[in-house]
């Protein structure tokens, strides 16, 4: 585990260009009184190159080098600690202003690494098995402060956009509900998608929501990404006691809007995660529920996931047998179901866990998670 002193952020009246995706870029040159192609060789030096010293960008003139630092900055996230685990799996502590920070997850795979990234500090949502729902909502991450989780673990790893990818999959499956968060979230993976920015594919850049039913629709008209969606039971009752928002959008009506973004991009599987906890979601009669819900989206998968338990937590992981057994279930119905391995047990790999600590000293969230904490003993 690395500590690194924080750097001081950059004067409020600049302007931090993490903040605009290519188009914003273009039109804040345009202000300077500069051609929109200098927004683009500015993008390929910070996105490609990690570049945040506009005096390294040796293809700008001295002039345009020097009203760049008048007018604006690259602001990334300071990074408070990393943490690296035995398996390879890397966790980062992002500082985004005083006393907040976030969490970005690196996880390693032979064909693959992908970056989990948070998209606000805390989560209003409330879902009881999850350690950033049982600290409460601070505030929405700017773009700036999401893109810059990316920035910040493809400069540490060395990525190469293009090239040598280091990162080759986004996850917006860190802290917080990257759709209550929708203009600064599109935006941030505008940037992950765009070549000028870090070229991810759309298969490659995906958002999960624990059900934002309106916002489904709308992420279809603004951006092309792969969907996921936190299931995690699928009878309304259960749903809600665990996710709160299910009362507010009931399965009903989240099939339906899974259908309809199946409808429109054809060619695409919607991922539905469903994190496994002993006794309370795992039975034979949870996997029929599971099977006969996914039998309305016959193209999507299923995601299995064993709970991480975190401290405070009333829930308590699967055992091998019965996963074993609830996935058997699903792939005799005939369902694609996956089984995710457990990474980063040595680093506090629960989501929210490691911020958590942070935000522990609080005694806002000492209150928040007390009512949790009985509210779930009510639960189970
Ligand atoms: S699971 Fe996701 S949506 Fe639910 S409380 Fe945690 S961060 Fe928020």
């Amino acid at each position: 585990m690395t500590e690194v002193v924080a750097t001081p952020p950059a004067a409020a009246s600049k302007v931090n260009l993490l903040d605009f995706d290519r188009e914003g870029l273009r039109e804040f040159f345009a202000q300077l009184g500069e051609k929109p192609y200098r927004a683009e060789q500015v993008m390929k030096w910070i996105y490609h190159n990690l570049e945040d010293d506009f005096g390294n960008m040796t293809d700008l003139g001295k002039a345009l080098r020097a009203k760049l630092g008048e007018a604006c900055y690259v602001g990334r996230p300071n990074t408070l600690v990393d943490k690296a685990a035995a398996d390879g799996t890397h966790k980062w502590l992002l500082g985004m202003d005083t006393g907040n920070a976030v969490e970005t997850v690196y996880i390693p795979e032979p064909t693959r690494g992908t970056l989990c990234v948070s998209s606000q500090i805390g989560c209003a949502l409330n879902c009881q098995f999850c350690s950033t729902g049982a600290q409460g909502f601070n505030r929405n991450l700017s773009t700036a402060e999401i893109i810059g989780q990316v920035w910040v673990a493809a400069k540490y790893l060395g990525n190469v956009t293009h090239q040598n990818r280091r990162i080759t999959n986004v996850v917006m499956m860190g802290m917080g509900e990257p759709l209550a968060n929708f203009d600064n979230v599109v935006a941030a993976m505008k940037l992950m998608r765009d070549d000028l920015g870090f070229g991810l594919a759309s298969k490659r850049v995906t958002l999960s929501t624990a059900g934002m039913v309106p916002w489904i629709d709308k992420l279809s008209d603004a951006i092309d990404v792969s969907l996921a969606v936190s299931l995690h039971a699928a009878n309304d009752e259960l749903r809600t006691e665990l996710m709160p928002i299910n009362k507010r959008y009931p399965l009903a009506e989240l099939t339906a809007a899974c259908q309809r973004w199946v409808a429109r991009k054809p060619r695409t599987s919607i991922t539905f995660e469903y994190t496994l906890m002993k006794g309370v979601n795992d039975q034979p009669e949870h996997a029929k529920q599971l099977i006969r819900f996914m039998r309305r989206l016959p193209t999507c998968k299923v995601n299995l996931i064993p709970f991480n338990p975190f401290p405070g937590t009333q829930f308590e992981r699967s055992d091998a047998d019965t996963i074993r057994a609830f996935q058997t279930q699903l792939l005799n119905a005939g369902i694609l179901t996956m089984l995710r391995r457990t990474r980063g047990d040595d680093i506090d790999a629960a989501c929210g866990q490691l911020a958590g600590q942070v935000h522990d000293r609080t005694r806002r969230s000492a209150e928040i998670r007390k009512r949790v904490n009985a509210e779930v003993t009510h639960a189970v």
